[in-house]
Formats: C-alpha cells, structure tokens, sequence
C-alpha cells in the first residue's frame, strides 16, 4: 500500500526540483540566525545564581564530562565574581564559551540539577555558564600563563575540539604544540558543523583566537594527514602524536539515485550556510526531506526552515524515545515547523527525466523482538531536497600501514586516549566509544594531553593538579571562604 504523504506540493515530473535561493525578504536575513538563547544580564546571572542549592557532591558535576566544579562558579558568580567564576569553567575545559552554547545540558549537567529533579526547573547551568565565559573573554585577557619550555614538541593532528583542547593544556606545560589542520579555519564542527543560531558573532574564531593566546601553539592550515603529511613523519619528527581528525566521511543511503545534485550530506550543507558570506545566496528547496534522527537532521531541518523552506519533514526509521535529539532539540525543531515523522525507513527514490529526485519512498517499520524490520507498506514524500544525515564515519585510510588499531571502525585507545602504537594518543569523535558531543571531545583532548605530559616528563598524571601549577593571578580576593561545598584549595592566592 503507497500513500502519497503531505510533504508538500512540488511539481512532480518533468519540472524538476523547486530549489531556490533568497526565499525570505532581503532584510529579514539579518535576523535569521540571531541568537537561540540571548545571553543573561548581569542582574539575570545574579538572580540566577541564586537559585543554585550548592550541594555538597553535586550531581550535576558529576554529569558533566569535563567535571566542572559548577556549585563553585556558580557560588563566585552569585558573589560577584563572574572572573573568577570563569577561571573555575576554564581550568576543566578550556572551550567552556563553547560548550555554554552547544552542550545538550538537558541530557547532561541540567537533568540531574536537583532542582529539575524536584520542580522540573533546573538551574541554568549552561546560560550561567555562558555568562562567566562572555564576561572574562570581553576583558581580553587570557587566565593562563605557560610553564618554562621544555623542549618537547607536540604534532596534532586536527584543530577541532579535542586538537585544541589538548593543544592548550599541553601548551600550557610548556610543551610546543603543532597542530596540522586539513581545512582553512581551525575549530572543526564548532566552526563547521555547530547549528548556526547556537554560535553567532563569529564565536568559533574568537574563541580559538582566545585559546591561542596561551602561546606556544603553531597552526598549519590546509595540511591533511594522509596527503601532506604522513604518520611517519609525525612520528620520525616530534616527541608525541595527538590524532583528533573527527569524522570527516558520511554514512550512504545505498539507493539508486543517491547521485542526484538535489540529495545532499546535510553536514556538507551546514557547512556551506555556516561560511556563506550571503545567506540570500544559499539555493533552499521548498518540500525538503530529511533523513536522521540525531542533531544533525534536526539541525539542517530547522536551518533550512529559518532559510524559507515551506515544507521540512524529518523521518526517523525508529521511534521517537530512540531519537539520538534530545526531546528538548525535537520540541525546538516542531516549534520551528518541523515535522518529525517515526518508524519509516527510505526504500527508495523516485527521479524527473533529468536525474534529479522528486519524491522519497519509504516503508514503515516496526519492532519485533529488538529487530528493526519492513512491513510491506509504503509512504512516498515530495522532496524538492533530500539530506541524509544518517551519521559520519571515520575515515582510516590517512592511517594505513601505521599499525594502529581500530575498533568498530574507529580508532581504539585506552583510558588515557593511547593507541596500540607508543607515541601515539587519539581522541575526539574519531575513537571508539566517542559520545559525539563537543564537551566529551575537549575531555578527551585533556586526558591526553594529561597523559602525553607525565609520558614526555616521566612524571605522574596531573589532572587534579593543573590548577594549582599553572592559572596564573588575577584578582586577589579568595573565595575559599564563601565556598563550603570543596576545600578548593587551588584558588589560594589567585582567585578573584
Ligand atoms: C551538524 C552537527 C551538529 C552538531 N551539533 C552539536 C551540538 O549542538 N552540541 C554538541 O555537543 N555536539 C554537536 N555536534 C558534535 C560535535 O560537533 C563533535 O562531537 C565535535 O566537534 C568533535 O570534535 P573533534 O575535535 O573530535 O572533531 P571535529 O570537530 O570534527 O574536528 C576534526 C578536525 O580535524 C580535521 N581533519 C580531519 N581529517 C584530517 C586529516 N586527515 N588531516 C588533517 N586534519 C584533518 C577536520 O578538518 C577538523 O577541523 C554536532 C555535530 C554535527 C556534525
Ligand atoms: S560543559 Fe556542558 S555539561 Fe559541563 S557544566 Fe558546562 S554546560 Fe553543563
């Protein structure tokens, strides 16, 4: 049975694809992609703050993979101390400006705050987060000073999250660090991939250029593993290699058609409308169909819905609790007119005379006894775009003949990130077991630096410690004093 569905109203046939750019007024693309969440006011973060219970083992900071002291920036900033509250973020991640906007707080530190446990209102972690961040980066200053050089250098491979991370930390140390970038602009999905509304203001260059300020740390562009530059000669010519490359491949529909100029990797799409100069440039089509059921389809759905699409419809072959978008991401994707529809998986797709895809087919699914199958009907949705946003791979061919080790495809490391080969760490997207957050990559890219540091100077890992060694002075006011939930014994001397 084949329902013809509601996507939309395109031509079929012989008209080809209603694709178009400039869909919205000329003057309404200044706004388009304003900020999600605008950022609190001083007196906001106050009040804010004040919500925060301060418990003593919070919860919260056990939830967030970077282990932030949260009660303690949020008590520094309830006492007015919004840098000081910012070092705390800092000292445990250093893209915490970032992880302010992107991280899914409502799967992380927010859903176990006990205030969300007992009325179902979390404190923002993330808003306040945002705001100790914005505050100590608008000064300009840089909270960290560098160790004396040791002599050692560092070759990492891939200046996203979990490359600049460990490339900050290890800087910090005193170690140099080369960082060989396959793209033009550092930042990886921050820059590339991150929905355009969560990180405005060119916030991705800003903070890199923030993290960079460290010293130390040397970034050549357009050099790619595997073309420019070889495992080999990493090895041959430096102390340590960091591999964070990210998963720069895309998982395929293995449909006839797939080719078509009108179905698209929704990543490759997000990254064009984030480096567009002009938005009003970027072709949108009207009945667009997208193909996933994580962040990246709900991303490239409400993104292209804010370009003017008229119809977006998201189709996930499971249903909605397997959804890797958090409910939260899903409820801002239906406010925005999205459509999600469940238990349908692409069957196939029906083409114009000149190649181009006018329509999807997809049969509905069900589950029996765990196995995911088709139960012979079918939906068939116009689609003027398709994107296929069914998860990135990684691509091991820049590692061949290394002898490093890979597990479902990934690369294999241990706790600290080291892989089957000495002298080498891994971490970031492109390892086994990777949660594909922003924040699970910049912890990932600290644990290795941590490890590559105690490997280069024998000495015991030091992650408690680096506090302690190396954030350099401020404001001189402790807050030791206001701070009952941890004897926080690192800020004695330089906290403000
Ligand atoms: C569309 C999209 C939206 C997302 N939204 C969110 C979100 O809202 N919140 C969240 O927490 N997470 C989000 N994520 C996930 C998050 O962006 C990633 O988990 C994170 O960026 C991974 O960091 P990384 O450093 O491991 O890799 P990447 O950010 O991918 O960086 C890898 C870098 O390595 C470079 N590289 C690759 N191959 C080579 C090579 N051979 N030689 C040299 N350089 C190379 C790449 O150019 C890139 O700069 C999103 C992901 C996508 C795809
Ligand atoms: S880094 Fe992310 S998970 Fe951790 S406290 Fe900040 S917003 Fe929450």
């Amino acid at each position: 049975m084949t329902d013809t569905g509601s996507a939309g109203n395109s031509s079929i046939g012989a008209f080809g694809p209603d694709i178009s750019s400039a869909r919205l007024e000329a003057g309404d693309y200044a706004h388009v992609f304003d900020d999600l969440h605008p950022p609190l006011s001083r007196h906001e973060a106050f009040v804010e703050s004040d919500r925060c219970y301060f418990c003593y083992d919070a919860p919260c900071m056990n939830a967030c993979p970077t282990s932030i002291d949260i009660p303690l920036f949020i008590r520094q900033i309830s006492a007015g101390n919004p840098v000081g509250a910012a070092k705390t973020i800092l000292n445990e991640n250093i893209l915490g400006g970032m992880c302010a906007r992107v991280c899914p707080t409502e799967t992380l530190c927010e859903e176990v705050c006990v205030r969300e446990v007992a009325e179902g209102k979390p404190v923002k972690i993330g808003h306040l987060q945002r705001y100790a961040t914005d505050v100590l980066m608008a000064q300009g200053m840089h909270p960290f000073t560098r160790a004396p050089e040791t002599g050692k250098h560092i070759a990492i491979v891939g200046a996203g999250p979990a490359g600049i991370s460990a490339a900050h930390r290890l800087a910090t140390y005193g170690h140099q660090v080369t960082i060989f970038e396959a793209r033009p602009k550092g930042g990886g999905l921050n820059e590339y991939g991150i929905a355009a509304y969560k990180t405005v203001d060119d916030f991705a260059q800003r903070e890199l250029e923030f993290v960079l300020k460290i010293g130390g740390i040397m970034i050549e562009y357009n050099q790619t593993l595997g073309q420019d530059i070889s495992i080999d000669a990493l090895k041959a010519g430096y102390d340590a290699v960091f591999l964070a490359m990210g998963l720069p491949g895309v998982n395929g529909l293995g449909l006839d058609g797939e080719d078509a100029p009108n179905v698209l990797d929704a990543v490759d799409y997000i990254a064009n409308l984030r480096q567009a100069k002009d938005l009003s440039a970027l072709p949108v089509g009207r009945n667009i169909v997208v193909i996933g059921g994580g962040m990246t389809a709900i991303d490239v759905a409400i993104q292209t819905k804010r370009l003017g699409a008229e119809n977006v419809t998201v189709v996930y072959r499971r249903g909605q609790e397997s959804m890797n978008a958090s409910l939260y991401e899903q409820e801002l994707a239906q406010i925005h007119g999205v459509t999600i529809r469940h238990w349908l998986q692409p069957d196939s797709l029906e083409c114009n005379e000149d190649g181009t895809v006018h329509s999807v087919v997809f049969e509905y699914t069900e589950n029996t006894d765990g196995r995911l199958s088709g139960i012979g009907e079918y939906l068939m949705l116009e689609a003027d775009q398709v994107f296929k946003a069914i998860g990135q791979t990684f691509d091991p061919e820049p590692l061949r003949g290394s002898g490093i080790g890979l597990s479902k495809g990934r690369i294999s490391v241990d706790g600290e990130g080291r892989t089957s080969v000495e002298g080498i760490w891994a971490g970031g997207d492109c390892v086994a077991g990777g949660k594909d957050l922003t924040v699970a990559s910049v912890e990932d890219g600290k644990i290795a630096a941590e490890s590559i540091h105690a490997a280069l100077t024998q000495r015991p890992q030091a992650v408690e410690g680096f506090a302690e060694a190396v954030l350099s002075g401020g404001v001189h006011h402790s807050l030791a004093r206001e701070t009952p939930v941890k004897p926080a014994n690192w800020l004695a001397g330089e906290q403000g």
